[in-house]
């Protein structure tokens, strides 16, 4: 008998570590990080950062369903000068700029009538994404113009995810500056319209102050790292918003703790 209440309690003890159903719910924005939506190819050493369609159709729905409001970075800003920001709401951000966030993410997207924001790699518009090393997944198609301008219209956002999607903390001030700089007029050529968003590459950048300084001074409103949280209403750091990475292997159990609570396991 004695030894029955020791296993549940250990397994109650693993469960809560594994879901953090115990942490308290937070205010604020939830943004979210997805990469790619579909199936990893067979050798691929990135497949967490691959969610199915299926599964991200599911999570959606629930935002749906919940009656979460799923809001663009252009109104957030807004809230943000009128110090309007809600209790609760999401933005959806998917970095890189692959071709399946047309033919997979925005046909779901259109179904539930949510907007989101892909960060673009200005050099691999089109062709693929050459920065990776083929060794750990092969390259992967990225977005058209065409795909992008018809995003566009139908109200998808776009930001800049730099030039060549180098690191830049392993670059000189003067390199770093010209990749978060100069894609901007880039990206404003191909969109037509001002650029306000700006997402560090692998994160990189967003800790680190002489990186960090170059964003606003280039003219961007916001900037967004990958550091794991809810922005907390009153404490958002402009030129580091914190985002919730959606790994591939998650259930509705981690998604409902990470959009409420920033985490889902230790
Ligand atoms: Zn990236």
């Amino acid at each position: 008998m004695k030894i029955l209440f020791i296993l549940i309690g250990l397994i109650a003890l693993g469960f809560s570590a594994r879901w953090n159903w115990w942490r308290l719910p937070k205010k604020g924005v939830a943004i979210l990080m997805y990469h790619k939506i579909g199936a990893p190819p067979r050798n691929s050493k990135l497949k967490n950062l691959w969610v199915s369609p299926e599964k991200f159709d599911r999570q959606m729905r629930y935002l749906q369903k919940k009656a979460i409001p799923v809001i663009t970075f252009a109104e957030y800003y807004q809230m943000l000068q009128e110090k309007k920001v809600p209790d609760k709401a999401v933005i959806i951000t998917f970095d890189d700029g692959y071709q399946d966030n047309y033919t997979t993410a925005f046909q779901v997207l259109k179904k539930y009538g949510f907007k989101a924001m892909c960060f673009l790699v200005t050099d691999t518009i089109g062709i693929v994404n050459k920065w990776h090393d083929p060794a750990t997944e092969p390259h992967q198609k990225m977005l058209s113009l065409a795909q992008i301008r018809e995003m566009q219209a139908a109200g998808m956002e776009f930001g800049s995810h730099t030039l060549s999607h180098l690191n830049l903390n392993e670059l000189n001030i003067e390199a770093a500056n010209i990749q978060i700089a100069k894609s901007k007029p880039v990206l404003e050529q191909v969109l037509g319209k001002p650029v306000d968003v700006f997402a560090y590459p692998y994160g990189a950048g967003a800790y680190n102050p002489a990186v960090k300084q170059l964003v606003k001074p280039a003219g961007y409103k916001l900037a967004v790292g990958i550091k794991q949280a809810i922005n907390m209403r009153g404490q958002e750091d402009l030129f580091a918003l914190k985002r919730i990475t959606v790994r591939g292997d998650e259930n509705m159990l981690d998604f409902y703790l990470q959009i409420t609570r920033g985490k889902n396991r230790l």
